[in-house]
């Protein structure tokens, strides 16, 4: 980890979880043996993991063609006016909007042309029009552009009627970005919008914060890679690949550990080697209490459990902590679909922390259920769902696939998950429910 120093810019102190839905009271007491705080509410698991860790404060340049996905290490001040000229938003003609008729028809001397890219040099008179293109500068004398549709031309000659008003049709120097506009945050991951308006400023190099380096390892004796010929009672390890694809969305770099045998002596090897050269080490599997689970014991080992189970389903046994190199540890659950639910709400908003992103609110909404969902009070639950609209555009939500935890398909199938919060019970057919959509737009 960088010096313990907060990144420039407007980051927010405090990440907001508002989207968090937990509403118990205080956790539950007594560590079960353990002496750790016993299961966590969502909310709270958060605030502990961003009270322990510190954001990354080393930048970067990059060119903006290679910013896609990357935080931005200072705010971007427009140092000109987008676009730089007042220009025409239509194809037609430019005239001075004094000259309009009220009534009638009025006609104009034809005196040039300014064709986006080739400006009109002179002045446009009383009584004269300049054929214009869109995204041709408004030349002097001109503040009005007429649609080439609404005219009629003979010649020379261009013939307006009445019903046009002063100023139609033009797009104003600034009037997309301002000059000394702060047009782009410190914080802010950068969309494909964003590299554009970079390009519209001229700006070709952008400030960022490193990527975060980001171990990842599978525990399990059952794993086999992908490619390798499975044996009796072995799966392939498909939470790794998983994680590659969530890990490259962030823009952090993978350091793969491959996969970690159910014994203690190798996952204590396998953290430390892992914790070596990482700002964050992420393992699946090994988390429970089962005889096969290792995991806390060996990060007790070398390093610090913070607490090891959190009040939600799918992804009670989440651990916590920080490895003796000062790494961040995340120990998610084996099942796949605990895997990624975990990693979503309790890891993904800690990267982003350690990227110097600013905290993302996810979008919600508030629709009918199709599927009646089971729902034990006390925990946060996450059913993976499919948000649609019937013919008439009224939207409602229905469960994915089959509700298991080791049932990937149903995180492949949603687009939304299903919020249930901490105090909710069973939920009947037709009930409102929130739901969070996975991906935005653009
Ligand atoms: P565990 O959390 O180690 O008890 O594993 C829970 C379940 O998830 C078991 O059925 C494991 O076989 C399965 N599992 C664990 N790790 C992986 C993995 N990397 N890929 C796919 N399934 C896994
Ligand atoms: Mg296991």
């Amino acid at each position: 980890m960088d010096s313990p120093r907060r990144p420039a810019g407007r980051i927010p102190r405090e990440v907001h979880i508002e989207n968090d839905m937990d509403t118990g009271t205080d956790h539950a007491q007594g560590g079960r043996g353990h002496g750790g705080p016993g299961p966590l509410r969502i909310k709270d698991a958060l605030t502990r993991i961003l009270a322990t860790l510190q954001p990354c404060t080393k930048q970067e340049r990059v060119t903006v063609r290679q910013a896609l996905g990357r935080v931005l290490g200072a705010d971007v001040v427009a140092t000109g006016n987008v676009p730089a000229h007042t220009s025409s938003a239509m194809d037609g003609y430019a005239v001075r909007g004094a000259d309009l008729p009220t009534a009638g028809t009025g006609t104009f001397h034809l005196a040039g042309s300014a064709l986006a890219g080739h400006p009109f040099a002179g002045e446009v008179g009383a009584g004269e029009c300049i054929r214009i293109t869109t995204g041709g500068a408004l030349p002097h004398g001109a503040d009005t552009v007429v649609v080439q549709e609404e005219v009629t031309v003979h010649g020379a000659r261009v013939h307006i009627t009445a019903g046009h008003h002063t100023g139609q049709h033009v797009r104003r120097a600034g009037e997309n970005v301002a000059a000394g506009a702060t047009v782009l945050h410190a914080g802010r991951r950068l969309a494909p919008a964003d590299l554009g308006i970079l390009a519209s400023l001229g700006i070709t190099e952008v400030l960022v914060f490193r990527r975060l380096r980001v171990a990842l390892f599978s525990t399990g004796d059952e794993l086999r890679p992908p490619g390798e010929p499975l044996g009796a009672g072995e799966i392939y390890d498909s939470n790794r690949c998983t994680f590659h694809g969530a890990l490259a969305r962030l823009g952090a770099e993978v350091l793969d550990f491959g996969i970690v045998r159910d014994d203690p002596a190798a996952l204590r090897m396998a953290l430390q080697d892992a914790a070596a050269g990482a700002d964050v080490v992420i393992t699946s599997g090994g988390v429970s209490v089962g005889v096969a689970d290792h995991v806390k014991a060996a990060l007790a080992q070398v390093g610090r459990i913070g607490f090891w189970e959190v009040r939600m389903k799918p992804g009670r046994p989440i651990a916590f902590g920080r490895l003796d190199s000062g790494a961040a540890f995340f120990g998610l659950p084996g099942n796949p679909v605990s895997a990624l639910v975990t990693y979503y709400r309790i890891v993904q908003p800690a990267l982003d922390f350690l990227s110097g992103a600013e905290p993302r609110l996810p979008l919600a909404l508030t629709v009918p259920t199709r599927d009646a969902l089971g729902k034990a009070r006390g925990r946060c639950e996450f059913h993976r769902g499919c948000l649609e609209a019937d013919p008439t555009g009224t939207f409602s939500v229905r469960l994915a696939a089959p509700e298991g935890s080791g049932i990937l398909r149903s995180m492949s199938l949603a687009n939304c998950f299903i919020v249930l919060p901490e105090d909710s019970g069973p939920v009947a057919a037709g009930a409102l429910v929130r739901v969070e959509p996975f991906a935005a737009f653009v």
